[in-house]
């Protein structure tokens, strides 16, 4: 067989992905990772990161950088692709791509990560970009000195209503319900800072625009049932995160919100498919649990393909 058959392919680019391609190519196994944007993830759009191990401060996109580097620095193959499908095999796994190329390994890593939450609400999708965004540190600068809200009451929520705090004349804080989801160091900042005005128990109803873009948002209380417009420049939302499971294939076990069973070693129930990252479920999804799990999966599957190779069965069907 002349067909070369990866030891691992890596599908996704973030701190999870670098991570397993790092301990894969240490562990000399034959490895290609696979990402349609940049490599570095969703942390390339924080504006600070304070809570990674060794950096007390640190830009997120400087982090990013670091952990792209670092990958470089053991020779990682990187395929700037998007992946159309994964079919799993008895012994060997096919990777196709959106430009028809088509890739086999004895292992898969799934580390695809997901993507924000959407309120679902009229003139959502209709303004974003015109008001409407999901990224402060993106969009945060067109709204200095101007009024904002931001949806949510999680550790995003609050990091990023601090950083539109930095830019904006003021802040609204709308969430839910009367207490935050966010970390206490987060909690104690938001109710010090002075331009961030908390609307509890709150939810939005409709984000309306005028031809300069969204200039109010239609609220509600979500204890009385009150309703109220407030007018504001920008809604920024942070309300969860979406894992992107659209290419996990069939038969691999996931829980009703979306995410990917897997076992101590990162494995789902099919042997040698690997699912890591904010696209597994789990207790604590930060940059240092998803580089954790990039360590697992990458160790846990050499030692699977090893095996496999030693019993002759990473050949091609
Ligand atoms: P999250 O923790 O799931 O919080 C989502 C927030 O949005 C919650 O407050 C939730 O309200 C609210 N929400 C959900 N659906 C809503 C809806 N339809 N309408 C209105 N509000 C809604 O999401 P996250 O803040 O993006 O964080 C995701 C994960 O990343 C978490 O594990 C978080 O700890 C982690 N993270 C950590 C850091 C850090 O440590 N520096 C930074 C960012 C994120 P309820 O509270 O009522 O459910």
């Amino acid at each position: 067989m002349t067909e070369n058959i990866y030891d691992t392919i890596i599908i996704g680019g973030g701190p999870g992905g670098l991570s397993a391609g790092i301990y894969a190519k240490r562990a000399a196994m034959n490895t290609t990772l696979i990402e349609k944007g940049v490599p570095g993830g969703q942390i390339v759009n924080s504006d600070e990161v304070e809570n990674y191990l060794g950096y007390e401060h640190i830009g997120g996109a400087e982090l990013s950088m670091k952990f792209s580097q670092h990958a470089q620095a053991y020779d990682l193959d990187i395929i700037s692709q998007e992946v159309s499908e994964i079919i799993p095999g008895a012994n060997v796994h096919t990777v196709k791509l959106a430009n028809g190329d088509v890739f086999k390994a004895c292992s898969i890593i799934m580390a695809m990560g997901g993507n924000p939450r959407k309120l679902a609400i009229p003139g959502e999708d209709t303004n974003y970009g015109k008001g409407v965004s999901y990224c402060a540190v993106c969009d945060g600068f067109f709204f200095r000195n101007k009024t904002v809200m931001v949806i949510g009451g999680g550790d995003t929520a609050a990091e990023e209503a601090l950083y539109l705090a930095k830019l904006a004349k003021k802040v609204y804080m709308a969430h839910r319900r009367d207490a935050l989801r966010a970390g206490m160091i987060l909690q104690q900042r938001i109710f010090s800072e002075c331009k961030i005005d908390m609307l509890w128990n709150t939810i939005p109803t409709e984000i309306k625009a005028g031809a300069e873009g969204v200039n109010s948002i239609a609220l509600q209380d979500t204890v009385s049932g009150d309703k109220r417009e407030l007018a504001v420049d920008g809604a920024f939302i942070f309300i969860g995160f979406v894992p992107n499971n659209q290419l996990v294939p069939a038969g691999i076990k996931m829980t009703s919100d979306g995410y990917v069973v897997t076992d101590a070693k990162c494995e789902t129930n099919i042997p040698g498919i690997f699912a890591i990252g904010d696209l597994m479920e789990k207790y604590a999804r930060q940059i240092i649990t998803a580089a954790a799990d990039g360590c697992t999966a990458a160790l846990a599957a050499a030692h699977y393909v090893e095996a496999k190779k030693a019993s002759d069965e990473c050949q091609l069907e």
